[in-house]
């Protein structure tokens, strides 16, 4: 920073937010997101050569505590596959 002989009324402070060389980094991380693609069923299209494109949200390993479902982790499989008789697990 080059001093003057200008009066000023604020001075920028080097190190501090403003005059630092480097960008702080920031408190959140940023992500990059990809471009949305259809979720295809791999295994149909091996089986029929046509690859399904209808799913369906399960629930696997649920509990049950006085009656009511808890916990279990989220699949999502191929509609297509199930008709046939096939669990195809695609995402989860
Ligand atoms: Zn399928």
């Amino acid at each position: 920073m080059a001093e003057d002989d200008t009066p000023q009324r604020f001075r920028v402070i080097p190190g501090g937010p403003a005059g630092d060389e480097k960008p702080k980094p920031k408190p959140y991380r940023t992500r990059k997101r990809g471009a949305a693609q259809l979720l295809t069923c791999w295994q149909c299209e091996l089986d029929t050569g046509v690859s399904g494109a209808t799913t369906m949200e399960v629930k696997q390993g649920r509990m049950v505590r006085d009656g009511k479902p808890e916990g279990g982790s989220r699949a999502i499989i191929c509609v297509d596959c199930l008709a046939m008789g096939k669990v195809t697990h695609l995402l989860g």
